[in-house]
Formats: C-alpha cells, structure tokens, sequence
C-alpha cells in the first residue's frame, strides 16, 4: 500500500478537488490511504472561529461561520451540480452538527476548546473529497482518523500514543472493504475520544505515522512546488530542485526552517526506511523529490531564511563568567514564554540568543531576563543558514549585508546578518 497527502493548497477550489481526481486515477490498481487537509486556509479561518466561540463573540462567531459555510457550499455546488443529489444533504448535516457544537457553552480551556471546533476543517474537506471520488467512479471508503490515532490529552499539541495507534489502525486499514481510504490529516483522539490536535501543519506527520504502521512502500506530498527547493523563491532567484536528499538532509533543512516538510514527518519514514515524494499536484508527470535512505558526500547548497530576528546578547552583571547556573535559569525564562531559540552562542561573559521577533514574546522574554543580568539586543536582523556551504555561496548571500555573527559546523555555514539597505 501507497500513501497520499493533499494539503491545503491542493484542495483549495472545485477545480483543485478535480486535479486530485485525476491525479487518483493515474494509480487504478494502488492500494492508497489518503490523508486530507482542511481546504485552502480554512484551518486559519476556524481558528477565528474558535477564538470567537471561547470569548463568547456572538455576532462575528455566527460571520465566520458563515463565511466558511459559503466558502464549502461553493466548492459542493461546482462538484455536485445536481441540487437534488443527496450530497447537499449530507453536507448540511455536518454544519448542522458544527453549529450545534458552538452551541454548547465554552469550558475555561482554551486549548481543549480549539481542539473541538478546529478539526471540522478536516472534518469537512474529507467528506467532501470522499464525496466527490465515490461519485467520480473512484470508490473509496471514508474513514474518521479519531477511532484509530490515540494520543495524550495535550490539546494543540497532542503526542501520539503508538502502541495503540498502530493496533486499530492496522484493524481498521485493512483494504479488504475498500482500495482507497480517505481520513483526515492533524487530528487525532485521546482514550476517551476527545478529539486533539497535532500541532499546526501536522497532516505531513499524520501521513508518515499511517505509512510507519502499514509499513507503506512510499509516501507522496503533493505540493504546489515542484519539490524540495534549495531555497524559498520568496527570498531567493534561480532557486534549483532537489532530485533526491537524504532523511538526514530532509530533517536538517526543515529544522533550521525550510517549509516544505514538517520536521516530525521523517522520523517516522526513517524508521521503517520508507520513501517519501514531493511532487507537484500540478505537473504530476515531473519527477519530484526523492526523500530517503540515500548517502553521498555532497550536495548543492541550501539557502534558508528566517527574517525579522533579534539577537539577544545576556552577560552577568558582575563582569563574572557565564555559568551553568546562569544557563539554567535563562532557559528557564526561555522555557517559560515558550521562545523557540533559531541559533545560540557563548564566550566567556556573554551568551546570545537568536530569536523569532514575536513582539510581545521577545518583550515579555527580555523583561524577564533583566531582572537578573545585562541585557542588549539587536532587531531587524536575519538569520540565513547555508548547508553545504562554499565561499561563493557565502559571498552570494552577503551581497549589500553587514555581519554580525558567524557560527560553521560540519556543513553548514549561519550567519546572522543586517541588510544595509
Ligand atoms: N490543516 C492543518 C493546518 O493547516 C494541518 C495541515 O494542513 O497540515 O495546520
Ligand atoms: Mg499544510
């Protein structure tokens, strides 16, 4: 058995919902289990939704529910054009139950909450797609991911309970009953079936943990990009595809922030040395990115971005040495706004810290840390890593760019840089 993934972007529209058809049809005889995304940027929409629902905003909660219903109902129309056919019916039920969900008071969990209301993304856009094969001739079976993937209750963030997971999904994606299943990708449940969440962009990891249990041949992302580039067009011309990379290579890329695989989607593909495609939803025909058990010494450099940085340097008040316990308890400020460090640095009285411009996290974070050392910090600064770096590819990114911080280790070269306008 195969597993597919479509994102958001390739279910956005009627159209889009079409291309994946026939993209499906290209595979008359695989046995596929299909993961499916909330379509187009619903998944941002309902969490407005959802955030309305806690903060008991009546009035805009009912606009975008609305306004999310139309968006679906536009898509339903175009793909069943027979008013009578008994989609629209079934279509109505689900934001019936929506609705009747949001008509239950709020708890105080604002994270338990989110985890109700969001998943209908998924919820919707499989129904749909699942809908829409059956009644384009590719039979398949619709299949609620909830009864099979178990996780903690750590809503928003949920961590996957393997052992049982793997048991009722290996009962339950038998592909005796059909040859094709349809679920929904980022959701999950706990023991007692409350529905959780993986975290955002999690429908990447929900395809690689059905492929780690039914030991898959291969996996595809379909993506509106031809596959993993060197760098993101949005930053960078002349950007190069990757034929093939390594897992090693896959994880290093997204860690330090390439956006095309989720970081949590190789280990599982590793594990049980299964491949993984990027392809275009697109060109189906061209040939993508091959991500697997691969080696070689070298390959062409990657560029990546992360704009908009603050680097914070910290040093002991006393002019004393950096010390464990000083590391311990920046960290722990760290730790405690939930700041996620992009590149760190010590010498013997300062240690510094690379960090997202999130204003009110980096603020509240540097307050923190002023209460018990010196503080300085620098914004508007990037931070740009190179892998597989060489002297022109350095040369190329430091175009018009003043250095402030140069960290080299093994292939890759990170500079935190300040454009001079
Ligand atoms: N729909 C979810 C999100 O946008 C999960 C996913 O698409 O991967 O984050
Ligand atoms: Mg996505």
């Amino acid at each position: 058995m195969i597993v597919f993934k479509f994102g958001g972007a390739s279910v956005k529209s009627a159209n889009a919902v079409k291309n994946a058809a026939n993209i499906l049809k290209r595979y008359p005889d695989d046995k596929i289990a299909i993961v499916v995304s909330a379509m187009g940027k619903t998944t941002n929409a309902m969490e407005v939704i959802s955030d309305h629902y806690f903060h008991k905003r009546k009035k805009q909660l009912k606009e975008a529910v609305e306004e999310r219903k139309n968006y679906h109902k536009q898509i339903v129309e175009e793909l069943f054009p027979d008013k009578e056919h008994p989609f629209h019916m079934e279509f109505n039920n689900i934001f019936e139950e929506l609705q009747e969900r949001l008509d239950k008071a709020p708890t105080q969990n604002y994270d338990h909450d989110y985890d109700q209301i969001v998943p209908y993304g998924e919820m919707i856009s499989t129904r749909i797609i699942s809908g829409f094969l059956n009644e384009s001739g590719i039979e398949n079976q619709w299949m609620d991911i909830r009864k099979y993937l178990k996780s903690n209750n750590v809503f928003r963030e949920a961590r996957i309970d393997w052992g049982l997971s793997t048991q009722l999904v290996k009962n339950g994606f038998h592909f005796r009953d059909s040859r094709i299943y349809i679920t929904q990708g980022f959701v999950a449940s706990t023991i007692d079936d409350i529905t959780t969440t993986l975290g955002r962009e999690g429908s990447d990891f929900t395809a690689a943990i059905l492929a780690h249990i039914l030991r898959a041949e291969h996996v595809t992302i379909w993506k509106d990009v031809p596959g993993v580039l060197n760098a993101d067009p949005k930053w960078f011309d002349n950007t190069v595809k990757l034929e093939q990379i390594s897992y090693l290579d896959a994880i290093e890329l997204a860690y330090y922030g390439a956006s095309v695989i989720h970081p949590k989607t190789i280990k599982p593909l590793q594990n049980k040395n299964i491949n993984l495609y990027i392809k275009s939803f697109i060109d189906p025909d061209e040939e993508g990115t091959l991500v697997g058990n691969l080696t070689y010494n070298k390959l062409i450099p990657s560029f990546i971005f992360n704009m908009d940085q603050v680097l914070i340097r910290i040093s002991p008040r006393d002019f004393s040495f950096i010390a464990e316990d000083n590391l311990e308890s920046i960290f722990g400020y760290v730790y405690k706004h939930g700041v996620k460090i992009n590149l760190m640095q010590n010498s013997a009285v300062s240690f510094q810290i690379c960090i997202n411009n999130n204003k009110r996290k980096s603020r509240n974070l540097i307050d923190d840390l002023e209460q018990e050392f010196k503080v300085t910090y620098e914004t508007g600064l990037e931070l740009i890593t190179i892998r597989y770096f060489d002297q022109s590819t350095i040369d190329r990114v430091m175009i018009n760019k003043e250095l402030i911080l140069e960290q080299i280790y093994k292939q890759n070269i990170r500079l935190i840089v300040r454009d001079k306008g």
